[in-house]
């Protein structure tokens, strides 16, 4: 019975490198992936290169990008609220120090969504909305809780008003996850 003698050693018997201690024809001396046989420096370079095009494209390629991104964030939409649910209840101080972040970084566009916010709640007050009752109700808002449009001003399919009849006291989580979405028991309530 022959045994062949592998032409390398693995640096364990399940590791994806090995090592020989030999150049490469390009002259690094570095580990190899036993799948290929490819050094991990000429690797390393290759996907360097291969970033560039790819950054290089997605800037000539901003719609398709974009839309592409669009249709995934909504073809998994559930588990990527489920997500960032999962990200606030463990760690809420870090969810908010990288939206601080993102928006020191990008004010025009964070300030941008405050005036869009703005804009719909003027819009969405009515003329007999009662100003004094409204304060009243963002004045006694109860620590830890949030002011929330039961019917979201900005809803997809109904918006509600801006009014003290739509006006109720969610948790900061409990409005997490309602966000612009209708409760359908509101409908039917
Ligand atoms: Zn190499």
């Amino acid at each position: 019975m022959f045994l062949l003698e592998p032409k390398y050693k693995r640096l364990s018997p399940d590791a994806r490198f090995y090592f020989t201690g030999k150049p490469c024809k390009y002259g690094h001396v570095a580990q190899r992936y036993v799948s290929s046989s490819e050094c991990v420096e000429c690797r390393k370079a290759k996907n360097a290169t291969l970033k560039d095009k790819q950054a290089a494209w997605a800037e000539n390629n901003r719609e398709r990008v974009r839309a592409v991104s669009k249709f995934l964030y909504y073809a998994n939409v559930e588990a990527q609220r489920a997500r960032s649910r999962m990200k606030w209840a463990i760690d809420s101080d870090r969810v908010k120090a990288t939206n601080k972040a993102w928006a020191d970084k990008n004010p025009g566009i964070w300030n941008h969504y405050g005036a869009k916010r703005r804009a719909a709640m003027r819009q969405r007050t009515p003329s007999w909305a009662c100003m004094e009752r409204i304060k009243d109700i963002y004045r006694n808002c109860p620590e830890g809780f949030h002011v929330d449009h039961i019917v979201p001003l900005r809803g997809k399919t109904v918006c509600g008003f801006h009014s003290q009849d739509n006006l109720q006291y969610l948790t900061a989580a409990e409005n997490q996850r309602k966000f612009n979405r209708l409760e359908e028991s509101y409908v039917y309530a």
